[in-house]
């Protein structure tokens, strides 16, 4: 596939926009300024984005096919959590496969940070989208304050999403996302000690998301391994992709612990009184 196309003479570090300088350890392999079908054609040749583009660009087209095959649409009482869930499941690969192709478009660094903010909200939706029908689920037995709660959960995202998408530093990118993650924790501890329901197996399933998605970002942000070896991972191996496939296994695991509430719930019934 590499082979395929003779793409153009990349650039070094030092070459390319400063926009586009936010890894010194990568040393080589930059694609030069582009037209749209320019960066279209790059996904032919070998250059040092190819890698997150795949990464994330491979994955949202097998989720895209695949999980609808294991959603429970019509078994649920609410199909609009299907939704919600699948839609959460392919955000963020969407975001993120146009921040990579795109980035060194000829439109400079605006195009670039609204494609940056493009990734960063793909994120915030999966946080926020996803953790709608672990919501929905744990309350299910108290209507009043499930609804509540999801609504507390939405604007605590949208304070998040407007945080994350304006933020200058991965610090603070990161940061944006501390508030959804304590009241997912308090949601769990409901779970555990308080009244809360759900599939007793579904638990440990959500906090390896949660693993994955820190860890993930600890990664991008102290930028192993390529700071040990600058020039060794420029296309492959980096802490950008090592991130994104974290993001994938942190997919896979929302995915299954909803699925097993969701398949949980067929068979629960409240307890009245
Ligand atoms: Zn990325």
């Amino acid at each position: 596939m590499m082979g395929l196309y003779q793409g153009p003479r990349l650039l070094d570090f030092a070459k390319t926009p400063p926009h586009l300088q936010f890894n010194k350890y990568v040393l080589t392999g930059y694609r030069p300024v582009s037209t749209a079908q320019e960066c279209l054609r790059s996904l032919f040749y070998m250059h040092n984005e190819l890698g997150n583009i795949y990464t994330h660009g491979i994955p949202f087209l097998l989720f895209l096919v695949l999980l609808p095959l294991s959603i429970p649409w019509k078994e649920v009482d609410s199909t609009w959590i299907c939704v919600v869930h699948y839609l959460a499941c392919l955000c963020p690969t969407v975001g993120s496969v146009l921040y990579h192709l795109f980035m060194n478009h000829v439109g400079g660094e605006h195009v670039y940070d609204t494609l940056l903010s493009l990734d960063m909200f793909g994120v915030c939706l999966v946080n926020t989208l996803g953790a709608l029908p672990i919501i929905y689920i744990t309350l299910l037995c108290y209507p009043a304050v499930q609804q509540t709660a999801l609504l507390a959960y939405i604007l605590i995202s949208a304070h998040g999403i407007y945080y994350a998408t304006t933020a200058r530093t991965n610090i603070t990118r990161l940061k944006a996302f501390v508030w959804q993650a304590l009241f997912r924790f308090v949601l769990f501890l409901f779970r555990v000690y308080g009244n809360g329901v759900g599939s007793p197996n579904s638990l440990r399933f959500f906090i390896i998301m949660d693993a994955f998605a820190v860890l993930g970002g600890l990664v991008n942000i102290i930028q192993i391994p390529e700071r040990f070896s600058p020039g060794l991972f420029d296309n492959w191996g980096n802490s950008h992709q090592i991130m994104h496939v974290m993001v994938i296994c942190s997919i896979i695991y929302l995915h299954w612990g909803t699925m097993e509430d969701l398949n949980w719930i067929k068979s629960f019934q409240c307890p009245t009184g």
